[in-house]
């Protein structure tokens, strides 16, 4: 009797054994890439909800927040757990680069502190064949796939409509501008406005999201998780790091034409701006009542969107509208304005992504993530960032539209910019 009693005690220390060991090694195969359901519902990072500080106690090390001081509607973001073992997105990153730019390009991809870990593939655009050294250079800093493709005279050259002698004549007068002078500028922002999505070999890798990635830029921190996955998983569209106020002498027009556009496909009743006015970032760019462009445009020199924002049918006809108003080469319309005036009008706010605890510079400004979480993980100081300091910076102003939503509630964007006594 006695013998059986420790026969069988010997059993269940065996079996608690077995559980523990069988426990300890689903931890280390399972558990960084598990998602548990409310970890999901709070990676939305959205303003102003009451429960977010209860989710965000849940794991303080991998939340961040932030906000303008005088607005009580801080933004928090859960991060998905640290992991390169989730799904890869259908993505890569696309540059727009010159063979003089090499050094800086390898400078600016961003391997040691992201992509060594997700082998992302690489794409790099440019309108003169790349050299050897540029492809054996670029391919020996990244493990990942790289591909080079030619731009050539149908997305960088200068359609039939446009009368290159007033061309010229307007660069001379653009002279004392950011670029105003350049005609090369001027293609480039074209390209990146209206062809880099339908590059042939951009359509052919078929991407469902990109990241753009420019030469003598800088990524300064160690991102642990799939960015690509978390815009994907949270319906995000659109991430930024830098928002900025344009100089306005490039684009005097660029405003005018916008609505014109809008006013057209509201005569038509095409509804192609059909959100209302307080679900949209359209405070972000324009005054309560749309008339003027306030020159706020998200730098996209960084950007991570859904390919299918520009290949949208109101986009194309967007782009095909603008790119014949000619505002391309006889002002000097940036990429920047145009996309970040699009997404401001045609997405939902909730649509975007503030890539916060992405340290990025470009030329000499730079954010830098101010939480001591964040920054531990960034080689930066956070003294320089622009966020919420600097004049140029539209941070505010962005916090401000994502937590705005005391405007009309039945306008709608198409109705807001809609140009008073234009008829059919
Ligand atoms: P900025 O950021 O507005 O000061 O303009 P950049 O000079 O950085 O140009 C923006 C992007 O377009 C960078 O990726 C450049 O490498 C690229 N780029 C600009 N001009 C040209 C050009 O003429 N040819 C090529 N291939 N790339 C260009
Ligand atoms: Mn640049």
């Amino acid at each position: 009797m006695l013998s059986i009693t420790r026969r069988s005690s010997c059993y269940w220390l065996q079996i608690v054994f077995i559980i523990h060991i069988l426990g300890a090694i689903w931890y280390v195969v399972y558990r960084p890439t598990l998602v548990l359901p409310w970890q999901h519902r709070h990676q939305r990072g959205h303003i102003g909800d009451d429960g977010d500080g209860l989710f965000a106690a849940l794991d303080d090390s991998r939340s961040w927040t932030t906000g303008p001081p005088h607005n009580p509607n801080q933004l928090t973001v859960q991060l998905p757990p640290a992991s390169n073992r989730t799904p890869r997105v259908n993505a890569g990153f696309v540059v727009l680069v010159r063979n003089t730019e090499l050094g800086e390009m390898l400078e600016s991809m961003y391997e040691e502190r992201f992509n060594r870990k997700f082998d992302y593939p690489w794409l790099f655009l440019n309108e003169e064949p790349f050299t050897e050294e540029f492809k054996r250079r670029t391919t020996a800093a990244t493990n990942a796939k790289t591909h080079f493709g030619f731009v050539d005279e149908s997305m960088w050259s200068y359609p039939t409509w446009i009368n290159q002698t007033l061309a010229a004549e307007q660069r001379e007068k653009m002279r004392g501008l950011p670029y105003g002078a350049s005609e090369s500028y001027r293609h480039m922002c074209r390209f990146q406005s209206g062809f880099f999505w339908r590059h042939p070999l951009f359509l052919e890798l078929g991407w469902e999201y990109y990241w753009r990635v420019e030469p003598h830029v800088r990524y300064y921190c160690e991102l642990d998780y799939d960015p690509f996955l978390y815009m994907k998983q949270n319906n995000k569209k659109y991430g930024f790091t830098i928002s900025f106020v344009e100089n306005g002498g490039t684009i005097p027009t660029l405003w005018e034409a916008i609505r014109r556009f809008v006013t057209a496909t509201e005569i038509y009743g095409q509804n192609q701006f059909a959100l209302k006015t307080k679900d949209t970032l359209y405070r972000f760019i324009t005054d309560e009542n749309g008339e003027q462009y306030n020159q706020c445009h998200f730098w996209t020199n960084f950007e991570i969107a859904r390919t299918d924002l520009w290949q949208s049918d109101t986009y194309q006809k967007l782009f095909e509208f603008l790119d014949r108003s000619g505002g391309f080469f006889y002002e000097r319309w940036g990429d920047a304005p145009v996309h970040s005036i699009f997404a401001a009008l045609f997405l939902h706010k909730d649509e975007f992504h503030y890539f916060h605890d992405i340290g990025y510079k470009h030329s000499v400004y730079e954010h830098c993530p101010e939480s001591d979480t964040l920054a531990d993980k960034c080689f930066c100081n956070p003294a320089n960032t622009l966020d919420y300091k600097d004049p140029m910076s539209c941070l505010t102003r962005y916090m401000d539209a994502l937590a705005e939503n005391s405007v009309d509630k039945d306008t709608t964007v198409g109705q807001l910019l809609r140009l008073p006594g234009v008829a059919a």
